[in-house]
C-alpha cells in the first residue's frame, strides 16, 4: 500500500505538468455546458493541486467539481503537455473514496458487475421481470421511481432468449490466428447479440475464439469510484483467466471496457487488447465480397473511450465501408461525450440528459435508419433517450450490422 505522502507527491507531480494554457477548455463537455472554470479540466487540476499542496480543504464543493467530470478524457487528447488527466482524477478519487457514498442504482450496478453469482441472478431476474407481468405491474405502481431505480429500469434492453456461451469457437475459414473475446461482466447480460455477432465475424475471418468463463468485470467502475484495490483484484483475475501468451489479441466489444484493459499494469496483457473493428481492419480482413448489400443510412457514433483513450476510432468506419450500398453518416470526431460515462448517467442524470440531447439532435439531423456505437454504455443510454422521445431507431454495435449482412 502507498503511503499518504507518496500519494500526495504523485498527485502534485501529475498536476504540475499542466501549464494552464486552457487549450482543453472548449473540448470539455462540463465546461461547455456551465462556462464555469471549476468545471473545466484546468480548474479541476488547480483544485486538486491546491488540496494536495495543503492550501485547500477537501470541501463538499471541491468533491462535487471533481465528481462532475465524466472522465471522457477529451482534454487529455488535445493537451500539448500530455497531462495524464485520467490518472490524476483516479488517484484523487482513491484518496477521497472513504468520504463518498453511492446511490442505490450505482451500488446495484457495481454488485452485478463485480460478482458472477449476482450477474447470474440478475440474468434470471431480468428474464422473469420482462417475460411475466411483473414489469407492467411495477410501472403501474411507479415502483422504479419510488425506489429511485427508474434510470436503471429505462436502460434495460428487451430480454432475448440466449444460450450459454462455449469456451471455444473454432475458425470457420482458413486459419489466421487465435483471439480471446472479452465479454466482461455485463456483456452477455445486456448485449448478447453483440457477443454472438463478434463470434460469427471473427470465426468467419479465420480466427479461433476463446471465451474464458473465469473472466469478469474490467474494473472501470471500481477505479473511477476510487476503489483501486477492487480494480487491481479484477485486473489480476482477468489476466489469469486469459492464456494471453498463446493469443494474437484480446478483442474488446465495448470500448469502455477495452480502454480500461489497455491501461492494466500487466503490460503484456494490456498490449494485446484491441477494439474488434480495429483488429479486423489491422488483420487485413476484407468482407466486401461476402456482405449482402444494405441500402440504408447509418449514423456512426464514436465513443470517447474509443477515440480519446484507445485511439482506435478508424476501424469501425473502415469496416462498415466494406458493406455494399451503405450510406454512412458518421458523427464528427469532435462531438462531445453522450453523457453515459459508466455510472455517470445514473448519478448525474441532468448533465447526462443535456449532453444526450445535443448528441441526438446531431444524429437525427442525418436521418439515420440505424445508429451504431462501439460501447454498450453509450448504446444503452442513447437507446433509452430515443425510447423516451418516442423515436423508433435501432441502436447497434457496428459488428452486429456486419454479422447480419455476412453471408455464410
Ligand atoms: S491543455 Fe493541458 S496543459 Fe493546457 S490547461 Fe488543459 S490540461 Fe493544462
Ligand atoms: S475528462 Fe472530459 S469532462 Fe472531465 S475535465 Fe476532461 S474533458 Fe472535461
Amino acid at each position: 500500500m502507498q503511503s499518504p505522502h507518496n500519494n500526495m507527491n504523485k498527485l502534485l507531480t501529475d498536476a504540475d505538468l499542466c501549464v494552464k494554457c486552457g487549450l482543453c477548455l472548449p473540448h470539455c463537455p462540463t465546461y461547455t455546458k456551465t462556462q464555469n472554470e471549476n468545471e473545466s479540466p484546468r480548474g479541476r487540476i488547480a483544485l486538486i493541486q491546491a488540496w494536495a499542496g495543503g492550501h485547500l480543504a477537501a470541501s463538499k464543493k471541491l468533491l462535487e467539481h471533481v465528481d462532475n467530470c465524466l472522465l471522457c478524457r477529451a482534454c487529455e487528447r488535445v493537451c500539448p503537455a500530455v497531462m495524464p488527466y485520467g490518472r490524476l482524477i483516479n488517484n484523487f478519487r482513491e484518496q477521497m473514496a472513504a468520504d463518498r457514498g453511492s446511490t442505490l442504482a450505482v451500488s446495484l450496478l457495481k454488485t452485478v458487475s463485480h460478482s458472477k453469482a449476482a450477474g447470474r441472478l440478475a440474468q434470471s431476474g431480468l428474464k422473469f421481470y420482462q417475460t411475466t407481468r411483473l414489469q407492467k405491474a411495477a410501472r403501474l405502481l411507479r415502483l422504479p421511481s419510488l425506489l429511485r431505480l427508474a434510470k436503471v429500469e429505462r436502460l434495460l434492453p428487451d430480454y432475448r432468449e440466449r444460450q450459454a456461451l462455449a469456451a471455444y469457437y473454432p475458425a470457420t475459414a482458413k486459419i489466421k490466428g487465435s483471439v480471446g473475446l472479452f465479454t466482461g461482466c455485463l456483456g452477455t447480460l445486456l448485449d448478447y447479440e453483440t457477443v454472438t455477432s463478434a463470434i460469427k465475424v471473427l470465426t468467419a475471418a479465420g480466427f479461433n475464439v476463446a471465451i474464458p468463463a473465469q473472466q469478469g468485470c474490467c474494473g472501470a467502475l471500481a477505479l473511477h469510484a476510487g476503489d483501486t484495490e477492487t480494480a487491481r483484484q479484477l485486473a489480476a483475475g482477468n489476466c489469469s483467466a486469459f492464456a494471453y501468451n498463446k493469443l494474437d489479441a484480446i478483442v474488446s466489444i465495448a470500448s469502455g471496457c477495452g480502454s480500461q484493459l489497455q491501461e492494466y499494469q500487466q503490460a503484456e496483457f494490456a498490449g494485446k487488447v484491441t477494439d474488434i473493428s480495429q483488429f479486423l481492419i489491422k488483420s487485413s480482413c476484407d468482407f466486401s465480397a461476402r456482405l449482402s448489400p444494405l441500402a440504408a443510412s447509418v449514423c456512426l457514433h464514436t465513443p470517447c473511450s474509443l477515440k480519446n483513450v484507445m485511439r482506435e476510432e478508424h476501424g469501425a468506419l473502415e469496416l462498415l465501408q466494406q458493406t455494399p450500398g451503405i450510406k454512412l453518416t458518421p458523427l464528427p470526431v469532435s462531438v462531445q461525450c453522450c453523457g453515459s460515462a459508466g455510472s455517470y448517467m445514473l448519478d448525474h442524470p441532468q448533465m447526462a440528459e443535456a449532453l444526450l440531447g445535443d448528441l441526438l439532435a446531431l444524429a437525427l439531423e442525418r436521418q439515420p435508419e440505424y445508429l451504431l456505437s462501439s460501447n454498450i454504455g453509450c448504446a444503452l443510454h442513447i437507446a433509452a433517450g430515443l425510447r423516451e422521445r418516442g423515436i423508433k431507431l435501432e441502436v447497434l454495435h457496428p459488428i452486429v450490422l456486419i454479422a447480419r449482412q455476412l453471408r455464410h
